[in-house]
């Protein structure tokens, strides 16, 4: 493995100002590995011409002395955001052959900013998922094994193709989007760090949609600094999402360092679920003692709505995404099934039929039956109920605490076909991330030590809206501490 490829974010723009190694060097490095890295299944596009056109602009810019902080960075796109001229698919069928014709505010920023696109990385199925086996394009495998064991393992999902391309270093940072823990349970599984920012910040014009109230584009990268820095450029107000906050971005790098002295960390006690590992409660106590040792207060806090944000979740995102999926028709986009003799519905039926994956096709059911004149009242109207409820637990939280620390996963990455016959199973997965998905509040995942087999846990900390920065902050006292500095065994090399 090159040098290049092993560098973090904010290593490699310090690298590149010096003159130490050009963007089309770091970029090549990279495209190298990715190629050799094909077992992973990470990647559904690769792009390296236009990867190698980028840099050479780069290049360009650093010579010119116009260098933003990603200029030349190498990074993967979730295959959400749609990509102008380039195969956008959401890991679905039905997106068969779709090339916007336009670019995702997100990509759109990063680009402005120097960035390099490596190429599409694979998702579950229009993000419905958690271990990124939900892909028409078959499932991506996790770059860590459990010790001694060469058993595949998922990397979690829906954001499975991010978060194995940032842990295996074939791309240097990538893209997510989280609706209900899918940027920071594959960051937990993969030993990354995975951020969502505040509903809001980052703006949702050209990802596909899944949930709209609840979908949240945010960084992966390696460090809490990189994410920091993606986060800085991926942000920002867009006229063209109604839902875009108009409110300055700190420069989030800037604000790092501060420290925890001082703060108050929450604890909640409802996050210690029946059967949680040993482990996993062991990491977080380690987690806590961490931040106390670093001279933060540590107060144990209640959300007492917590058990109701699965099944809440469960309610809104199948109806949103029910109505949001309405558009796959056959005559829009993608795919087209044609049925001789057949009329329009036909032809909507077959198309959606072909198109769509089982797990879509379960959410739509849900979703649609949820919605339906009779139980709306029963289901949707009381689940966004209890959303309220849930939102209000974390006001009220914060009225007394700073940020709150949990664990960010219920286990650790799991064998290929583990839960697949067991959607309930695959749901719990987000039993501690969803909350601060329908409370829009911001959170991020940090790689904090590993199970007795080998595998990355990850610990969550959470913020008020609009205070990404001391989430970072924070964040970064766990990285600090944890130092975790493991890494999965190359396995994947041809
Ligand atoms: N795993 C959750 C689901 O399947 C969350 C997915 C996501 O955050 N996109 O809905």
């Amino acid at each position: 493995m090159t040098d290049l490829t092993r560098l973090t974010i904010a290593g490699a723009r310090d690298g590149l100002k010096k003159g130490d190694f050009s963007a089309r060097e770091l970029t090549s490095a990279h495209i190298a590995e990715l190629e050799a890295a094909r077992a992973l299944n990470a990647y559904i596009v690769e792009t390296p011409d236009q990867a190698l056109r980028m840099a050479d602009k780069a290049d360009q810019r650093l010579k010119e002395g116009d260098a933003p902080g990603l200029c030349g960075i190498p990074l993967a796109i979730k295959d959400l955001f749609c990509t102008e001229g380039v195969l956008s698919t959401a890991g679905s069928h039905i997106l068969n052959g779709f090339r916007p014709r336009y670019e995702s505010t997100v990509t759109a920023n990063l680009w402005r900013d120097g960035a390099v696109m490596l190429g599409k990385v694979n998702m579950d199925e229009f993000a419905m998922g958690s271990s990124n086996e939900h892909s028409h394009y078959g499932p991506v495998k996790n770059p860590w094994r459990a010790k001694g064991s060469d058993q595949d393992l998922v990397p979690g999902g829906s954001s499975g193709g991010s978060a194995a391309s940032v842990a295996a270093h074939i791309a240097m940072g990538a893209t997510g989007t989280d609706t209900g823990g899918s940027i920071r349970q594959p960051a937990a599984l993969t030993g990354i760090v995975g951020m969502k920012p505040t509903y809001g910040r980052c703006s949702r014009w050209g990802v596909v949609a899944f949930a709209s109230s609840l979908d949240h584009p945010g960084p992966f990268g390696r460090t809490v600094r990189d994410t920091a820095i993606m986060l800085g450029s991926m942000a920002g107000y867009d006229a063209k999402d109604s839902t875009s906050v108009n409110r300055p971005v700190p420069d989030y790098e800037a604000g790092l360092g501060k420290g925890v002295k001082g703060m108050k960390i929450g604890v909640p006690k409802e996050y210690r679920t029946d059967g949680m590992p040993e482990e996993i409660d062991a990491l977080w106590q380690k987690g806590i003692d961490w931040l106390r040792d670093q001279g933060a207060e540590i107060v144990v806090v209640s959300l007492p709505h917590t058990k109701y944000a699965l099944p809440a979740y469960y309610i809104v995102a199948p109806a949103e995404a029910s109505s949001n999926l309405a558009r796959y028709d056959g005559v829009r986009y993608g795919l087209r099934e044609k049925v001789d003799g057949g009329g329009l519905d036909d032809m909507y039926e077959a198309t959606r039929a072909a198109g769509f994956g089982d797990e879509v096709k379960r959410r739509i059911l849900i979703g649609t039956y949820v919605l339906s004149a009779g139980y709306y009242d029963a289901y949707y109207l009381k689940a966004q109920k209890v959303r309220t409820l849930i939102a209000n637990d974390f006001h009220s939280v914060f009225k007394k605490v700073d940020a709150l620390l949990t664990p960010t996963a219920p286990n650790a990455a799991f064998p290929l076909g583990d839960k697949l016959d067991d959607p309930l199973a695959m749901y719990f997965n987000d039993v501690f991330t969803v909350p601060a998905n329908l409370a829009g509040v911001p959170a991020i995942s940090v790689p904090a030590g590993l199970t007795g087999d080998g595998l990355p846990l990850g610990l969550q900390v959470i913020g008020k809206a609009f205070d990404e920065e001391t989430v970072f902050t924070v964040g970064q006292a766990i990285e600090d501490a944890a130092d975790f500095t493991a890494k999965p065994e190359a396995w994947w090399r041809d």
